[in-house]
């Protein structure tokens, strides 16, 4: 199949063939038609296989077709709701390269950002709309959003802002848009939680789904490394001594893990980056630039602040620390091994994530190899810490005061 055969707008098709877009990838020739066809659709994808321009390319195909002077014009159109700020930088940019050869105009709008310009592009009038929730609630309240043109809704990474806890607001943002709209939700992983949503906001969806669900990338080559925790460092120091070069990304759980590893890597005379939640969003931009025009090699980073980010050419993925949630293993090791590419993805366990490994070798139904041949081997008489004692003031069922007023975002 070729983009001809989707009998898309010439002007987009002008667009992407400029994009060095041969041909559509799986997910693209499974969604399009169904989306421009009108229907609701589940899809289930990883990063990297192209979902973007499979909601993109027919949702400005559609809008393409309104002329200008039709009610409507220059008012939403479709909205797009991503989980975070990184992602929805990305989506515009996908759209408004699909869509240099039309009059279409998209913006995105996101928290931790001035909101006078993003109000300032709202009101000269866009056709597409790419938010973060919070943002967009927000500025909806304020009245200086419009939603009641919106013939497309789409939720990415749909699984991911349930995780973060959005919820609500993607049942109130979709409460928001008319009835009779058409709902895309994409999410890498399908868990019960998200059919119960799809269930609740999609009628009638038609499927698409590009591999098994939960299972990795098979052109990434996956690797495990059991080490002590605190000799996770030097054994990072090691292998990027002698064992891996390229594009990394390494992953830790949380900022604190994140900023340590940065200035202990920036000691060791590493061109490295990081992004987390904590950093403003010009930080956060300028990090990704800096990565993915090689000015560093290195970029570490928390998940949230990394999901759906697209980063071409990744050689690896170093995951410092696991992740506690499964599909987030997924999520990760999907950024390299792209488009048929081979990749390779690293992980570090210490006797601590021995439970996290557990289940993500459950989810992804294979055992990961491991390395021995390295200068940190745990020791296996090695424990688990044990953090609570008993009677301690920490109990379980506890909680201090502060923790109580303000639960601190770890990511
Ligand atoms: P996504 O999964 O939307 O983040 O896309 C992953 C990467 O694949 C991005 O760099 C896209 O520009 C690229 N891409 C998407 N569709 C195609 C296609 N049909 N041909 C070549 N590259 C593509």
């Amino acid at each position: 199949m070729s983009f001809k055969d989707l009998h898309l707008n010439p002007k987009i098709l002008k667009a992407i063939a400029e994009l060095n877009y041969n041909k559509p990838t799986p997910i693209q020739q499974k969604t399009i038609p169904f989306v421009l066809e009108g229907f609701d659709v589940i899809g289930t994808a990883q990063t990297g296989t192209g979902k973007t321009a499979a909601f993109a390319l027919p949702i400005l195909d559609r809008l393409s077709q309104i002329p200008d002077a039709k009610k409507g014009a220059k008012k939403i159109k479709a909205l797009i709701v991503s989980p975070t700020r990184e992602l929805a930088i990305q989506i515009e940019e996908n759209f408004k390269q699909f869509s240099h050869y039309t009059n279409l105009r998209t913006t995105a709008i996101y928290g931790g950002a001035s909101m006078q310009p993003q109000i300032e592009i709202l009101k000269k009038g866009v056709d597409i709309l790419v938010a973060t929730p919070g943002r967009l609630l927000d500025l909806h309240k304020r009245d200086l959003i419009v939603l009641d043109y919106v013939q497309t809704l789409v939720l990415d990474e749909a699984d991911m802002m349930l995780d973060m806890g959005f919820i609500n607001d993607v049942k109130k943002i979709e409460s928001l848009c008319p009835c009779q709209k058409q709902t895309l939700l994409f999410s890498a992983t399908l868990p019960t939680k998200i059919k119960i949503l799809a269930n609740e906001l999609l009628t009638t969806p038609k499927n698409v789904s590009v591999s098994a669900i939960s299972s990795a990338a098979k052109t990434v080559s996956q690797e495990l490394y059991m080490v002590g925790k605190p000799k996770k460092i030097e054994l990072c120091l090691h292998l990027l001594r002698n064992y891996i070069s390229g594009n990394i990304i390494i992953f830790r759980r949380t900022k604190f893990g994140v900023n340590k590893l940065e200035k202990t890597l920036q000691k060791h005379n590493y061109k490295v980056d990081s992004i987390h939640g904590d950093k403003t969003q010009s930080a956060r931009t300028k990090a990704l630039n800096k990565f993915k025009n090689k000015e560093v090699n290195i970029l570490i980073a928390t998940d949230v602040a990394a999901r759906g980010i697209d980063i071409p050419k990744l050689d690896i993925v170093l995951n410092f620390d696991l992740p506690n949630i499964p599909e987030t293993y997924v999520h990760r090791i999907g950024r390299t091994g792209r488009a048929g590419a081979k990749g390779r993805a690293l992980s570090f366990c210490s006797v601590d994530e021995k439970s996290y490994l557990k289940d993500i070798q459950e989810l992804i139904e294979k055992k990961i190899a491991v390395i021995d041949e390295h200068p940190y081997p745990l020791d296996p008489k090695a424990k688990p810490e044990i953090h609570k004692k008993k009677g301690s003031k920490y109990k379980k069922g506890r909680k201090s005061e502060a923790s109580k007023k303000k639960k601190k975002r770890w990511y």
